[in-house]
């Protein structure tokens, strides 16, 4: 179990080691996502911790592929991990944000039929999930985190945000916007927010279809199969887990239909079990773009 002790962490596979590039003091109200876009955890914590002329970066914390914690800084204290950044009115959230950072080597690019990282490394297929940015430029390859590691920053979120009654848990590509891209599409950032906010577990959000026929498919993109024949309007689904653009559902029936349906072309059911402020508190976990005019089902 973690813990936190005069902000410090606790628990197992824990370990402390001081960053020099801390600033002054912090009260949290958000939770700031990264990827390392680097080697390994060492390397990472490493290069967070050294002075550099370039600029000094660092984080609170770096969490490790194999689910291994390296806490740099208390969480009383700044650190400098989110640069030029703005949110809900706030500039420069390194002032207002505990900074995790996920060693994972981020976007990757193809060289023949390797995914290769910026520092050279080739990745294999099972490592590399191909996916499109939330905020677009097309389908790409990103370096995969691992199970245990989406659990244990699952564990870590949820711990910092009751502790300190953090108000939100984000991306770097969110305060960051066009400048960064990292958690990125490989992180499974919304289903995160919304169970270490906690919401989102209470009562299960359903969808109904929209538009005439709605495609179902394997993947958050056009590009993916389809899974089934089209979806009817006035299908009801179950949302499993909701991005900008797309979101996994589950058909509602006696089928076992999983997939992705494109956001534009379904919408809220209202909800007839759960009482107006858990459907309010739903609703804003998982915000869906809502369109007036439902164009042509993907
Ligand atoms: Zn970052």
């Amino acid at each position: 179990m973690l813990g936190i002790l005069k902000h410090r962490l606790t628990g197992p596979a824990v370990s402390f080691r001081a960053t020099p590039n801390v600033g002054g003091a912090l009260r949290p109200r958000y939770l700031l996502l990264h990827y390392t876009a680097g080697r390994t955890l060492e390397s990472a914590a490493e290069s967070l911790c050294t002075k550099k002329p370039q600029g000094n970066a660092s984080a609170h914390i770096v969490l490790g592929r194999d689910g291994r914690i390296v806490q740099l800084a208390p969480f009383n204290a700044v650190t400098w991990h989110a640069g030029v950044s703005q949110w809900n009115g706030l500039d420069g959230l390194n002032h207002h944000a505990i900074g995790i950072e996920l060693d994972n080597a981020g976007l990757l690019h193809r060289e023949g039929e390797r995914c290769v990282s910026w520092f050279g490394k080739a990745y294999p297929d099972s490592e590399v999930v191909v996916a499109e940015h939330r905020f677009g430029g097309g389908l790409q390859p990103w370096h995969h985190y691992t199970e245990v590691q989406i659990e244990r920053a699952l564990q870590l979120c949820e711990l910092l945000v009751a502790h300190y009654g953090l108000e939100d848990v984000l991306g770097h590509e969110d305060v960051a916007r066009g400048r960064k891209l990292d958690p990125g599409p490989a992180f499974p950032l919304a289903a995160v927010r919304a169970r270490a906010l906690g919401r989102g577990a209470d009562v299960p959000v359903r969808l109904v279809v929209v538009a005439p026929r709605l495609n179902i498919r394997s993947g958050p993109a056009a590009e993916h199969p389809k899974l089934a024949p089209a979806l009817k309007r006035g299908t009801e689904l179950l949302l499993l887990e909701p991005r900008d653009r797309w979101s996994r559902v589950a058909v509602v029936g006696d089928t076992d239909l999983e997939g992705w349906v494109c956001n534009d072309f379904v919408t809220r059911q209202a909800a007839t079990r759960s009482g107006p402020a858990v459907l309010s508190r739903t609703q804003r976990a998982v915000p869906l773009p809502t369109r007036a005019t439902p164009r042509t089902p993907r």
